[in-house]
C-alpha cells in the first residue's frame, strides 16, 4: 500500500496531522500502537487559543460538550500558600480540559472519518528510506505489514524506549517521572485550575469531564526514592501522600474524595526541544519539543504543531522541512523556555518559597506566567 503521508501515533498531535491532510485529498495512513480508549499521564487542560484548530478538525462542538467547566482563574498552591488571580483572557474564550480516553477518541475520528486509513493497534517498528520515498514496518497482533509512504510524520510522543525512535537515556537524579489521578467529591470552585509546587516537583489540578478532578504531577527521581522512603505504598500513593503532606491547597480540595481508578505512572521525562525535520522526516507534538508540563501546554502545542506542519506541507510538499523547522522554533521556543524557568523555581526548596512569598504579594504575576505560557497565543503560519 502507498500513501502521501503515514503518520505513526495517534495522539493530539498525529490525529490533527492526519485529519488536516485527509481532508484537503491526500491518501493517509494513521498508525497507532495503543488500543483506544485508554488512559494516559496528562493533566487535560486544553488552552483557548487551540480551539480554532479543533474547529479545524471539526470537533469543536463535541469537545464543548463533553469537556469541563470553562477555566478562567489560575491559582498557586505551594505549603500553606494559596493565591489565584484571572487566566487571561484568549480571543475565543477560555481553555476546558477533556479525559485523555475521549479526546484522543474524538480526533482520530475525526482523521478517519477525512479519509486517514487507521492501522490500530499497529506498531511502526523499522522506517526505511530510499530516494523520495519511506517503507514503513508495521508490527500488528499476528502480522507484519509494510506501507509506503512519500512523506513520514513522527507524533509518537516524547518517551519511547523502543523502536526507531528510541532514545537512550542514563539514569539522572533531574529525571522527571509523571503521575496522574482522577477525583470524584473535590471541594474546587469549578473555573479554577491550581498549580502545585511541593519538594522535588510541580503539578497541576483542574476540573475535567464528568465531574471529575484531575491531578496530575511531575517529581524527580531523587525525590521520588524520598517520597517512597516515607510513605508506603505503590509510586503513584507514595506521590500522592507526599503532596497532600507538603501542599495545603491540595489538602483541603482532596479531604473526602475519591480516587477513580488506578494512578497513572509514566517516565522518566526530559523536557525539550528535538529535531522537528531529519533524515526526510517531519516530527510534531512532544517528538518534536516537550515543555515542562507546568504550564499544561503539550496538547495545544502537539495540537498546534501539526496545523502548523499541515500548512508548510501542503503549500511545499516534501520540502517544506527547514521553513517547518524555523517556524516551529518561532512558535514554540518561548513557551518550552518560560516552562524551564518555572519548573526551575518550583523544584528547589529556597526559589519556590522566594516566588511564592513573591506571588503573595503580587498575586497579577500569575496572570503574567499564564500569558508568557501561551494561554493566549494561537498558532500562525506566517512565524518563519
Ligand atoms: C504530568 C503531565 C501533565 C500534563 N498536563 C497537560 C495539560 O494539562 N495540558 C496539556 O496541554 N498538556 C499536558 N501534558 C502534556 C501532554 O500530555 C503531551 O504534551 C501530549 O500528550 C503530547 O501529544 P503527542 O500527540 O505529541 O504525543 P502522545 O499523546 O504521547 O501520543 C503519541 C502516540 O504515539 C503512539 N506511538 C508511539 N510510538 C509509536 C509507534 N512506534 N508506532 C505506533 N504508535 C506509536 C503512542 O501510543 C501514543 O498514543 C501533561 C504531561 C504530563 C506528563
Amino acid at each position: 500500500m502507498r500513501f502521501d503521508a503515514a503518520v505513526i501515533g495517534s495522539g493530539p498531535a498525529g490525529a490533527t496531522a492526519a485529519r488536516l491532510l485527509a481532508q484537503a485529498g491526500w491518501s493517509v495512513a494513521l498508525i497507532e500502537r495503543a488500543v483506544f480508549p485508554r488512559r494516559k499521564v496528562c493533566g487535560e487542560f486544553i488552552s483557548a487559543a487551540t480551539l480554532p484548530v479543533l474547529e479545524a478538525c471539526g470537533v469543536a462542538t463535541e469537545f464543548r460538550a463533553q469537556a469541563g467547566p470553562a477555566v478562567h482563574t489560575v491559582a498557586a498552591y505551594s505549603g500553606a500558600t494559596m493565591v489565584q488571580a484571572p487566566l487571561p483572557h484568549g480571543r475565543v474564550g477560555w481553555g476546558r480540559a477533556l479525559g485523555r480516553e475521549h479526546l484522543d477518541v474524538l480526533l482520530r475520528d475525526a482523521a478517519v472519518s477525512s479519509g486517514a486509513m487507521l492501522f490500530q493497534p499497529a506498531e511502526v517498528v523499522a522506517i526505511a528510506r530510499q530516494a523520495a520515498q519511506h517503507t514503513l514496518t508495521l508490527r500488528r497482533v499476528n502480522t507484519v505489514d509494510e506501507i509506503d509512504a512519500r512523506t513520514v510524520i513522527a507524533a509518537c510522543g516524547s518517551w519511547n524506549t523502543q523502536g526507531p525512535f528510541a532514545a537512550a537515556m542514563s539514569a539522572r537524579p533531574s529525571d522527571l517521572f509523571a503521575f496522574k489521578a482522577h477525583f470524584r467529591g473535590a471541594a474546587m470552585a469549578a473555573g479554577v485550575m491550581p498549580l502545585l509546587a511541593f519538594p522535588g516537583g510541580y503539578g497541576g489540578m483542574v476540573h475535567t469531564d464528568g465531574g471529575r478532578v484531575s491531578l496530575s504531577c511531575c517529581i524527580r527521581r531523587d525525590a521520588l526514592r524520598q517520597a517512597r522512603e516515607i510513605h508506603s505504598g505503590k509510586a503513584g500513593e507514595a506521590v500522592m501522600r507526599h503532596i497532600l503532606a507538603s501542599t495545603e491547597g491540595v489538602r483541603r480540595t482532596l479531604q473526602g474524595a475519591m480516587v477513580e481508578d488506578a494512578i497513572l505512572a509514566c517516565g522518566p521525562l526530559r523536557p525539550g526541544i528535538r529535531s522537528r525535520y531529519r533524515d526526510g522526516i517531519f516530527f510534531a507534538g512532544n517528538a518534536a519539543g516537550e515543555a515542562h508540563p507546568i504550564i499544561a501546554e503539550g496538547i495545544s502545542m502537539a495540537i498546534q504543531s501539526s496545523w502548523l506542519l499541515a500548512q508548510h506541507l501542503l503549500a511545499d510538499g516534501p520540502a517544506a522541512g527547514p521553513n517547518y523547522a524555523r517556524a516551529w522554533k518561532c512558535q514554540f521556543a518561548a513557551r518550552v523556555h518560560a516552562a524551564s524557568l518555572f519548573a526551575w523555581l518550583a523544584m528547589n526548596n529556597h526559589r519556590r518559597a522566594a516566588a511564592a512569598q513573591l506571588i503573595r504579594a503580587f498575586p497579577a504575576i500569575l496572570t503574567w506566567g499564564a500569558a508568557l505560557s501561551g494561554k493566549t497565543l494561537g498558532v500562525r503560519h506566517d512565524a518563519t
